[in-house]
């Protein structure tokens, strides 16, 4: 065992009380041999099986000498523990022919997989490729710094599944909702590793004893072994898309990373893809609106200088509802269904209208006052009662504009260009 990395087996608790405490004991018990020994012999840096496994044995047998209950059996159990972890490690890594390779990053169909030792991930942590668990206290693993595609280390070599990041960017993701086409045409195997797989309880025959539970994922359509679809669920896009539909479905692994890699990436151009949505959602149709005043703020806001200093004491959320275009992301949905989404909104607009209407003198002073009525009240084109002409873009009271003979402003242009004429 060379170069493990220093934190490589966990810290063991060898406080002074504990040592002389148990030494003391030991004394007064003819029988066992000193405990402080037997903490403090070990070089952590330098463990082989064999060394653990006299280790282990020596453990054992100061076991059967303590009391029940005492303190001192309870360290000795958790040394046994703790030796039997290192054991399972030591094993592991001697598993592996080139060691070297576990200090560095490992590139496999484009995973870039970096090993993992600090005992820090989340609890229920499954392998990838076996399924198994990866114990927490037990086992390292190789993580993708892309996709987060996890194993062990000894399950690396047997890694066939291509990177979702891979993925995401070669295929474009599923707006349709994907019809399920049956067994039969995926010659009852596995989409991913092409294993023979079957409904579940249906025995094709009796000799049918070694094919796999068939399983569907819900985003492809396609069936999947339980290698390869752990029962995990999650929002469908297409779902979403064309029936507005949240409900969690049960989906393969390989989609299952894929929707968690894409959740927050803006793909899915709502209103091209379902404009009904717009017309029967009330919260979408007042998002469409907002976004539509809040395209013609900006026009103001990208010519002042005085916003810039503003900017700063935006908030990054309502920065980037600014400068949102018309796409969504799955979480922008799930927003927007919670109705988060429209609240960040309107806090968004209210500070630009803000600025643009009370706090800034330059914009304030680019609004228009309607030509047709001639009232002096300022008007600005995101207002309620405003309307554009499409032909100059300026601004008049909507009921004005729908009465009006002619665009005032038109007309004057239309006069001077006479004039030059002649
Ligand atoms: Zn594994
Ligand atoms: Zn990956
Ligand atoms: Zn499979
Ligand atoms: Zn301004
Ligand atoms: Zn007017
Ligand atoms: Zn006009």
């Amino acid at each position: 065992m060379s170069s493990l990395p220093n934190n490589f087996f966990f810290s063991v608790e060898m406080d002074d009380s504990v040592i002389s405490q148990s030494s003391s004991d030991s004394a007064s018990s003819a029988s066992s041999t000193s405990i402080s020994d037997n903490f403090l012999t070990i070089n952590e840096n330098n463990l082989n099986e064999n060394i653990i496994e006299k280790e282990i044995e020596k453990c054992n047998q100061m076991l059967r000498t303590t009391k029940e209950c005492s303190k001192e059996r309870m360290r000795l159990v958790r040394r046994l523990v703790e030796l039997r972890f290192k054991l399972v490690m030591v094993i592991e890594m001697n598993a592996l022919e080139n060691k070297d390779l576990i200090s560095t990053t490992k590139v496999i169909f484009g995973h870039h997989l970096s090993p993992i030792w600090k005992l820090t991930w989340l609890e229920n942590t499954f392998c990838d490729v076996c399924t198994k668990p990866i114990w927490k206290h037990m086992h390292q693993l190789y993580q993708c710094t892309d996709c987060e595609y996890k194993c062990h280390i000894f399950c690396v070599e047997q890694i066939k599944r291509v990177c979702t990041a891979v993925t995401a960017s070669e295929n474009s993701m599923i707006f349709t909702i994907s019809p399920y086409s049956g067994l039969l045409s995926q010659d009852y195997k596995c989409a991913e590793c092409q294993s023979y797989i079957r409904i579940r309880n249906l025995q094709i025959s009796p000799e049918d004893t070694l094919s796999l539970e068939a399983r569907l994922c819900d985003y492809d359509g396609k069936f999947y072994c339980p290698l390869h679809h752990w029962n995990k669920t999650a929002i469908i896009p297409a779902r979403v898309i064309c029936n507005w539909q949240f409900e969690e479905k049960g989906v393969s692994q390989a989609s299952f990373q894929l929707l968690n890699y894409k959740y927050k990436s803006k793909m899915y151009d709502l209103e091209k893809h379902n404009p009904k949505l717009f017309m029967y959602l009330e919260s979408l149709s007042q998002i469409k609106n907002i976004k539509n005043n809040l395209v013609k703020m900006k026009k103001y806001l990208v010519l002042c200088k005085l916003w810039n200093s503003q900017l700063k004491n935006m908030s990054s959320r309502n920065h980037q509802l600014l400068y949102d275009g018309n796409l969504y992301s799955m979480k922008d949905m799930v927003d927007i269904k919670s109705g988060v989404f429209l609240e960040d909104l309107k806090k968004t607009i209210k500070i630009c209208e803000k600025h643009i209407r009370h706090e800034c003198e330059i914009c304030k002073n680019q609004g228009y006052i309607c030509e047709i009525c001639q009232k002096d009240i300022i008007l600005f084109p995101f207002d309620e009662d405003a309307d554009e002409c499409n032909k100059c873009k300026n601004v008049y009271h909507n009921q004005c504009w729908k009465t009006r003979d002619f665009c005032p402003k038109c007309k004057r242009i239309e006069t001077r260009k006479i004039k030059e004429y002649l």
